[in-house]
């Protein structure tokens, strides 16, 4: 049964009692009402007479109004409250619907502005509802046997009341916890919190039947310039002294686990928390007009020990109650709402970090290249003059210098190519514009241009790969110089007469390249920092082997823009074999 449904058996239900009493208890009128927020009782039964009942229902009558003519009350037993018409306080013309009896002097008999009430309180002493009897039958006041009759059925009445208006009130919070694992299952996989703020406004707003809603974020990492996000109609300006009490509130709040209730004349008393009255009274302005509203309910957001936030919930005029119901299910949508805004922040700080690193490397790369380019130029100058030179005939300990500086100036270039590529390949705002490339194809070519070292060194070459093309998809530049790379330090790093052998194997979703040769090998140790850039291994034999200690570095960087991986086996003295695995297919984007 929905809230409305409920409603309606609940009214029946209190209809029911009240024709009962009109025609099993001898009054002609029997009115039910209902305590519908914390100041007034509204009237929803009304049985007997068509013109009290046009008259009555739907009335609202403050409260405090019944509490002053209970006060003047005769008690006739424990639930019956008779006011004759000369103790009533009400005017007579505010009463709403009056018999049209003619009244008369005599104390026994009923006068029309007489009243009989039965109040009916909860069993925590609360008024609830509250039964009224007019014009009895015999038109008389009520004999004790009539009294003893009617407040029979006013302890069924008190009953059907306090039953239905539990069950109004569970369903009440069945909607509202409802409205709130709805947020919760929309907006905890939700990333950015202008987000997470959108999806969960009109929930909250529509399950609370709330005016306007905004949510206070902390900024956690700096601890000023909060956040305030959303509202229902205009966007509001927050004043700096409001974020700075919400979020003391909010805190304090969480820690207590409650939440607070600012109405335009009071103010909440927060445990620790002191406002002065001033500012107090900027609140209530900023209510009544920025927020035009005459109620807010203040919710902290948190998770765990941590308070993230506040969510501020308005009310406009006579819907200004918060049930205590409400304000359960709101709190836990502080909780619902804290777990999403904690994951927001967190993945917002990774982000960012992300983004800072990025573009610490996207410098690092430019820095490189532009160094090695403006290094490339003179040191071809260099190495032409120096070629240029071998011809001349110079005296034998100039020339062994001359073999010096051109091995020296040699070294240079190669440290500055190797430079220029890894400042391409480590460029994280380059990005790869995949095409299917045969690596079949590309290792022959490789050992094609190794050919001349490969011969020097009397090594023998394995190459097994299948008869048909083994395609990734990828970039050609940088798929040649990874198997340049490590097919050229398999023949580095073996002596002479050892063996390489290659291996391509498509396997599953991805494609394995083994290059294994059966050279020095490396270090435990050195493995840990082999694809760091400028990583040499110190091994002194090794050390005497040219190389810049980037080639390795390079592999690492083109290997993970193809979504791949590297994997290397080693131990010094038996060989090593370095492991590609290449996706096979192009990743959706
Ligand atoms: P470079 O070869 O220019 O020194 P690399 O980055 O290619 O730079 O390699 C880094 C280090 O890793 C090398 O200095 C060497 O010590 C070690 N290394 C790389 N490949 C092999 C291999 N196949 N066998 C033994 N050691 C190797």
């Amino acid at each position: 049964m929905d809230q409305p449904e409920i409603e309606a058996v609940f009214v029946d239900a209190l209809q029911n009692v009240a024709e009962s009493v009109t025609e099993l208890v001898g009054f002609e009128v029997a009115a039910i009402s209902v305590v519908r927020d914390d100041s007034h009782l509204e009237m929803v039964a009304v049985a007997g007479s068509d013109s009290a009942r046009a008259e009555l229902l739907g009335r609202r009558t403050p409260i405090a109004e019944i509490e002053q003519e209970l006060r003047s009350a005769e008690h006739w037993g424990d639930l019956l409250r008779f006011v004759p018409h000369e103790r009533m306080t009400t005017p007579a013309d505010q009463l709403g619907w009056v018999p049209d009896l003619v009244p008369s002097d005599d104390p026994e008999m009923w006068h029309p502005l007489d009243l009989l009430l039965v109040p009916f309180h909860d069993d925590e002493g609360e008024l609830r509802g509250l039964l009224s009897v007019d014009v009895p039958t015999d038109r008389r006041r009520p004999a004790p046997g009539v009294r003893s009759h009617l407040q029979r059925y006013a302890a069924h009445a008190r009953r059907s009341l306090l039953t239905g208006l539990e069950r109004a009130e569970l369903a009440h919070r069945v909607r509202l916890a409802d409205a709130a694992r709805k947020i919760v299952r929309q907006v905890s996989s939700e990333l950015s919190i202008e987000r997470i703020v959108s999806i969960c406004q009109p929930a909250v707003t529509t399950g609370f039947d709330a005016a306007g809603m905004w949510i206070q974020t902390f900024d956690l990492d700096r601890g000023g310039g909060d956040a305030v996000h959303g509202a229902t109609e205009a966007e509001i300006v927050v004043a700096e002294e409001f974020k700075v009490m919400g979020r003391a509130a909010a805190e304090l709040l969480w820690q207590a686990q409650e939440v607070a209730l600012v109405t335009r004349d009071t103010f909440p008393e927060i445990d620790g928390l002191t406002v002065e009255e001033e500012q107090k009274a900027r609140l209530w302005e900023f209510m009544a007009t920025a927020l035009e509203a005459t109620s807010l309910l203040f919710v902290p957001i948190g998770a765990g020990q941590e308070c993230v936030g506040n969510m501020a919930l308005t009310r406009r005029g006579t819907k200004d109650e918060w049930s205590l119901a409400e304000r359960e299910a709101a709190l836990e949508i502080g909780h619902d709402l804290g777990h999403a805004l904690k994951n927001a922040q967190t993945f917002e700080r990774e982000r960012r970090l992300l983004e800072e690193v990025r573009e610490l490397a996207s410098y690092k790369s430019r820095l490189i290249a532009t160094i090695s380019h403006e290094l490339r130029t003179p040191l071809t100058a260099v190495l032409g003059h120096l070629e240029l030179m071998e011809s001349a005939r110079l005296p034998v300990l100039v020339a062994g210098s001359m073999q010096a500086v051109q091995r020296g100036a040699q070294r240079m270039r190669r440290m500055v190519e190797d430079l220029l590529v890894l400042s391409q390949v480590a460029d994280p705002s380059r990005v790869l514009d995949p095409y299917p490339v045969d690596l079949a194809q590309v290792v022959e070519d490789v050992l094609g241009l190794l050919d001349v070292t490969l011969t020097r060194q009397e090594l023998t070459v394995v190459f097994d790969a299948p008869d048909e093309p083994v395609r990734v998809p990828g970039d050609v530049v940088g798929l040649d110089r990874m198997c340049t790379n490590l097919i050229g330090n398999a023949a580095k790093y073996t002596p002479k007469g050892g063996t390489i052998t290659i291996t391509l194997v498509p396997s599953g979703e991805m494609v394995e390249l083994s290059i294994t040769d059966t050279g020095v090998g490396i270090s435990p140790e050195d493995q840990e920092r082999l694809f760091e850039e400028f990583f040499r291994s110190s091994d002194p034999e090794v050390l005497d082997i040219p190389g810049t200690g980037l080639g390795l570095a390079i592999v690492h960087r083109i290997v993970e823009q193809h979504h791949g991986t590297i994997d290397v086996v080693s131990a010094p003295g038996e060989g090593s074999t370095f492991t590609v695995s290449l996706p096979a297919k192009a990743r959706p984007v």
